[in-house]
């Protein structure tokens, strides 16, 4: 940018016209020059307020991103700014250079980046009435913290003896191991340091919990939540005290990786292998990856914390030769005296063949927890009642008209539904094409099971916990409520109940059906089950009581139960690092994924074609490409959809190609109907 910098240009002579370059969010890889107020000339101290300007026959909010004397457009068609918007701080610098490598990093347009990531109140024109933001901790009482354990105390020394600056650690800790309470110590040095803390979670879900355990361990600190789950207003009023400084610790979900925080001391990232850090629409980063980054800009230290690792942070951390880019640090037991892991058990589903979905010994373990008292929980990650309705006479299935997909069962509420696009339908009492009254429920989901459980044991109290039965909030912390209470003796629940929760009563835990994801096309499913089994096995057994998880399968040999059985990540994690070395999969391998929808197939293939037959390609023989292929869900929400892969083992490689591919990309003509992104590091393929 000529005749830009972010600094005034001071001259003897008269001052050159002055021009405001502004970020706005548009689909359009530019920026916007305004010339100043009238009456009101700008300095470089203006950088990073928010202003208001005339955008066709609108007005809208932008950022001011530098100040200069150069524009391309000729001065007699620069528009003033409406107004210069100062009722919060500017943002700071270190966020416009998170905001510049996401929207370089991910080829996103940076005003994009920019105004996306303010809450919405900030970015539009209608003015907010700011009210003084509620911090939570001022509430609860202090808590004295628990002494340490040796392990959580070697961690601790370890990172207060590097020197100040960048460092990224990986806390592997098994589940109830005591990491959050590393997190906490942390945080407290960092807070007596005068210094602000960022707490990235996966889910709100999670957050209810760890907000109460953080307010009451450091009472008025001036801790605020950012997350999806928050009213507009709560949003903004939290993100201005993060901005002002007066929030200290900032415990949010992936968006708060960009909350503006001009005094940040440390990072953390709770359970950084969930695939709810990235995002999956818009701009789609990865919170935890944006995280590291922020880290090594800022210069400040970084945890990575989780019982199973993403193996791409496992890559970095556990390099035998002590070269790797993390810091690994290991709390293998548990932090609470006597809690043990659960022991892990498989039952064979050749010998033990389940009725109605569950075997004999699942059963009888439960039978036996009622006895006692004590909890279960039977694990599925499947909800509603079926995942299909199908006709014996004709062969009809339950199909949704929108998707390439089935529409599932939900007997609670008597309706098919379609899990892609939300369609739903009242469940008929005959097909619709034969007539036929004999229509059979195929499969099995969460209402199933805690169907058939109920008949199985009509004394017992029967809870269901998945995104049907916790649409929101309210109903999800009413349930948790009362699975603490011992309401409840069966739970029979999502992966939802798998995450960070504290069950005291639960002593056991049995995966119905694991099988389906060992041999799914996507070759990440075993780190994901592997992941999603552990966690939820952590959930059994966590105080005194011991814990016993089963997992029904037709593989008990598999080499993921049997390390599971073992609690053994670290050799899973390396046979599946040795399997991707040899198939140059990612960590050992860098990926993009250029995606079409169209409403016709051929469509959406011959602009993959296309795009592959760019020059681009050509010029960068370090990058390949593969075949455009359609989706896995081809078809959704009556879009047809094709994805073309393109990799290569260099990093920088890749991104030099990105560049050069997207500009041809989008110089291309497109059918008016089809829509195309990029998402870099894919996660789901
Ligand atoms: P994680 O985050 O690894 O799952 P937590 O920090 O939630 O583990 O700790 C699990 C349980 O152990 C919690 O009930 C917590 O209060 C307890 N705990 C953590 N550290 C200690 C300690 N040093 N001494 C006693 N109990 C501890
Ligand atoms: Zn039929
Ligand atoms: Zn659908």
């Amino acid at each position: 940018m000529p005749g830009f910098s972010p600094t005034l240009n001071m001259s003897e002579q008269a001052p050159p016209e002055q021009i405001v370059r502004v970020a706005l969010d548009l689909p359009l890889r530019r920026l916007f020059d305004y010339r100043p107020p009238d009456d009101e000339p700008l300095s470089a101290g203006d950088i990073g307020y928010r202003v208001c300007v005339p955008f066709g026959q609108r007005q809208k909010i932008g950022i001011i991103v530098a100040l200069g004397s150069d524009s391309d457009l000729p001065p007699g068609q620069l528009k003033p700014l409406t107004a210069v918007l100062r009722d919060v701080p500017p943002l700071p610098r270190s966020w416009f250079r998170l905001a510049t490598f996401c929207a370089a990093y991910y080829h996103a347009p940076l005003g994009q980046v920019m105004l996306s990531t303010l809450p919405a109140g900030l970015r539009s024109v209608a003015p907010a009435r700011p009210r003084p933001h509620r911090a939570l901790a001022e509430r609860a009482p202090a808590q004295a913290p628990p002494s340490l354990t040796a392990d959580q105390q070697l961690a601790l020394r370890v990172m207060a003896a590097n020197a100040p600056g960048f460092h990224a650690y990986l806390l592997h800790g098994v589940t109830g191991s005591g990491k959050t309470e590393v997190y906490l110590r942390l945080i407290g040095r960092i807070l007596e340091a005068g210094l602000q803390s960022l707490l990235l979670v996966p889910e709100i879900n999670l957050t209810p919990q760890l907000e109460e355990r953080v307010a009451a361990r450091f009472p008025g600190a001036g801790l605020v939540s950012l997350h999806s789950g928050l009213g507009e207003a709560a949003r903004s009023r939290n993100w201005r005290a993060a901005l002002r400084g007066e929030a200290r610790i900032v415990l949010g979900t992936r968006l708060a990786v960009f909350a503006p925080l001009p005094e940040l001391g440390l990072i953390v990232v709770d359970e950084e292998h969930d695939a709810s850090y990235k995002q999956q629409d818009g701009i789609r980063y990865s919170a935890r990856d944006l995280a590291v980054f922020r880290a090594r800009d800022n210069g400040l230290p970084i945890v990575l914390g989780s019982a199973t690792p993403s193996l791409e942070s496992w890559a970095n951390a556990a390099a035998e030769d002590g070269r790797g880019r993390y810091q690994l640090l290991s709390l293998p037991q548990r932090a609470v005296e006597g809690a043990r892991l659960p022991t892990v058990r498989t039952i064979d589903t050749r010998l033990d063949k389940p009725r109605d979905g569950l075997s004999a010994t699942l059963l009888m373990a439960i039978e036996q927890r009622l006895a006692h008292g004590e909890q279960s929980l039977v694990f599925l990650n499947r909800r509603g009642y079926a995942p299909v309705m199908t006709c014996v006479a004709c062969g009809w299935t339950s199909h949704c008209h929108r998707c390439a997909a089935n529409l599932v069962l939900h007997l609670a509420d008597h309706c098919l539904r379609c899990h892609h696009c939300g369609y739903q339908t009242r469940v008929s009492r005959q097909c619709p094409t034969c007539g036929n009254q004999d229509l059979s429920a195929f499969g099995r989901g969460t209402q199933r099971i805690e169907a058939v459980l109920g008949e199985r044991f009509p004394q017992a109290r029967i809870l269901r916990v998945d995104r049907d039965s916790a649409s929101n909030r309210r109903h999800w912390n009413a349930l948790l409520a009362s699975i603490r209470n011992g309401e409840a003796d069966i739970l029979v629940g999502t992966q939802m109940l798998a995450k960070g929760h504290d069950f005291p009563r639960l002593t056991l835990v049995g995966a119905v059906a694991p099988d389906a994801a060992l041999f799914a096309a996507d070759w990440r499913a075993p780190e994901r089950l592997f992941a999603q089994l552990m966690q939820v096995a952590g959930r059994a057994g966590r105080a005194e009581w011991p814990g016993e998880v089963l997992l029904q399968t037709q593989f008990p040999d598999h080499p993921l139960y049997q390390a599971l059985l073992r609690h053994d990540y670290r050799s899973f994690a390396a046979m599946l690092l040795r399997e991707r070395e040899q198939a140059r999969f990612p960590p050992y391998a860098y990926q993009a994924m250029l995606r079409a929808e169209a409403p016709r197939m051929a469509e959406a293939l011959s602009f993959l074609a296309a795009a592959r037959a760019c020059p681009a390609l050509d010029r960068n023989p370090q990058v390949s490409s593969y075949d455009p292929v359609p989706m896995r869900l081809s078809r959704r929400a009556s879009l047809e959809r094709a994805q073309l892969l393109v990799e290569s083992v260099s990093r920088p490689a890749l991104q030099v190609f990105l560049d050069q591919w997207v500009s041809e990309l989008e110089a291309q003509p497109v059918p008016s109907r089809l829509h195309w992104h990029l998402e870099v590091d894919p996660v789901e393929l």
